[in-house]
């Protein structure tokens, strides 16, 4: 194998820090960008030794001088409660951020990887949602900074591609779990794996009904690799994703059986734009990439509730005033 020079934006993140473990793990030279707004050092910290390694605090809404193979840019705020804190910066984030790493890839001649999102589908009328359906997002409502700067994201790595022949990737990643989550991100997840560790009840919005497909990070990160370095011509945009969909209020029941801890719902008002059903359509993966998760909703959610048992919450920074 030859050792690339990757550079993984978000870095430190939930997501990036396991893309930084793989890509470590694999001897390549990794160098993991964060702004820390929405992580912490202790995601990287069991790396910070190794001489394959690095970990730069930068904010990618500025541009940076680096020399690169490959680039994964994963910056951005995920969760709603953190990417509506400042909904602004946020859309910077997802354009500035982008026009950067593509301006960094056309100069070293990098291949360079956009994580975009299920949420470029809004609140989806097709279902379940291939790549070719173009979405029903509000531009105008409170995740619209998100949304819609993914999609001005992925418009400028297919501009960029056309315009200045960089070598570019686009995955729409659907909701993704598993250890290392912020434990105050408000995100279903792990907002259900707190609460009912700390003897809360789970908070329901709306009846519970709505429904999401959640993958395991280990399946998402192996997608990711795999779409990086596919030679076959397919650039994306890929659904990567677990197929497997749920209503809230089974994740919910499953949650609580897992931790063995009987837990209250409290029912609270469905936050606005929030898609009722989500679920990829996963054919174009499975023909360019062979991949198909491998990680069932049940095994993936006892080892994220494990490693909630584990951390100490006292160690994360308060949630942002939207929880
Ligand atoms: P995360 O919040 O844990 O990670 C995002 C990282 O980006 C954090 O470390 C944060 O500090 C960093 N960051 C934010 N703004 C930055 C900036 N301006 N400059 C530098 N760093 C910045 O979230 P995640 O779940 O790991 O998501 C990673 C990426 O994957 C995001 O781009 C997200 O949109 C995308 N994604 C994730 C999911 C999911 O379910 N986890 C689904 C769809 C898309
Ligand atoms: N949700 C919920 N209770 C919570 C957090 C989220 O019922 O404490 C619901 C939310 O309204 C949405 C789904 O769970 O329908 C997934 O929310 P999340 O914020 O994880 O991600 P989204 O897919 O909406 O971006």
């Amino acid at each position: 194998m030859k050792v690339k020079r990757i550079l993984v934006t978000g870095g430190a993140g939930f997501l990036g820090s396991h893309l930084c473990d793989r890509l470590v793990e694999q001897g390549h030279d990794v160098i993991c960008l964060d702004n820390f707004f929405t992580s912490q050092k202790s995601n990287v910290t069991h790396l910070l030794g190794l001489p394959n390694f690095e970990l730069l605090r930068h904010d990618v809404t500025h541009p940076i001088w680096l020399e690169v193979d490959q680039i994964y840019n994963l910056a951005c705020p995920a969760a709603p409660g953190h990417y509506q804190y400042n909904p602004i910066k946020t859309m910077k984030t997802s354009v500035m951020g982008a026009i950067n790493v593509l301006g960094m890839a056309k100069r070293c001649r990098a291949r360079v990887l956009q994580a975009s999102t299920s949420e470029i589908y809004g609140d989806p009328d097709v279902h379940p949602q291939p790549e070719s359906y173009r979405g029903n997002v509000n531009p105008i409502g409170p995740r619209a900074c998100y949304d819609e700067g993914k999609r001005a994201a992925e418009t400028l790595f297919f501009d960029y591609h056309r315009a200045n022949r960089v070598d570019i990737r686009v995955v729409r990643i659907f909701n993704t779990y598993g250890p290392r989550m912020h434990p105050f991100d408000g995100r279903v997840v792990s907002n259900f794996i707190r609460q009912v560790l700390d003897g809360e009840p789970i908070t329901m919005f709306g009846d519970g009904s709505q429904t999401r497909s959640f993958c395991f990070v280990d399946d998402l990160v192996e997608g990711l690799i795999r779409m990086m370095n596919l030679e076959d011509g397919f650039i994306g945009p890929v659904n990567l994703g677990n197929p497997d969909e749920f209503t809230i209020r089974e994740l919910a029941e499953l949650t609580s059986e897992l931790a063995g801890k009987k837990a209250d719902f409290v029912f609270k008002p469905l936050p606005e734009d929030d898609p009722k059903q989500r679920r990829p359509d996963i054919t174009l993966a499975g023909k360019h990439l062979a991949w198909k998760p491998r990680i069932p909703l049940r095994e993936g959610l006892q080892a994220t509730i494990d490693w909630f048992k584990t951390i100490d919450q006292g160690q994360y920074r308060a949630p942002t005033p939207n929880f």
